[in-house]
């Protein structure tokens, strides 16, 4: 039997309609060394984007199935993630956006 694999263009084609699409990447990848109030207006920015973005579910899923443990995805920080799949693995689910 052949398995069926998706084309990977299928699979981040949701991408094409990202609101992010473009912008400068720092305002959602932590640079090294940051903490406190420029993380946190970093991330108010970041996460105000992704409330306007289309394909937020999406984004927000893919990070958590893929276990991505960088960035900010479909306003998901790192440490938001890793407590979604922390509360998912406690009842034994599969990773899903909250
Ligand atoms: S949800 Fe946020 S990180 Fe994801 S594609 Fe949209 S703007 Fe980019």
């Amino acid at each position: 039997m052949i398995p069926r694999y998706r084309p990977l263009v299928d699979h981040w084609d949701w991408q094409r309609y990202a609101l992010c699409r473009g912008m400068d990447t720092s305002l959602f990848f932590s640079p090294a060394g940051e903490r406190g109030r420029a993380r946190q207006v970093r991330e108010e920015k970041a996460r105000a984007i992704c409330a306007a973005c289309a394909v937020r579910e999406v984004c927000a899923r893919t990070a958590l199935n893929s276990g991505e443990q960088y960035g900010f995805w479909g306003g998901l920080t790192e440490g938001e993630r890793e407590a979604i799949r922390l509360r998912l693995r406690r009842r034994n689910l599969p990773p899903r956006a909250a």
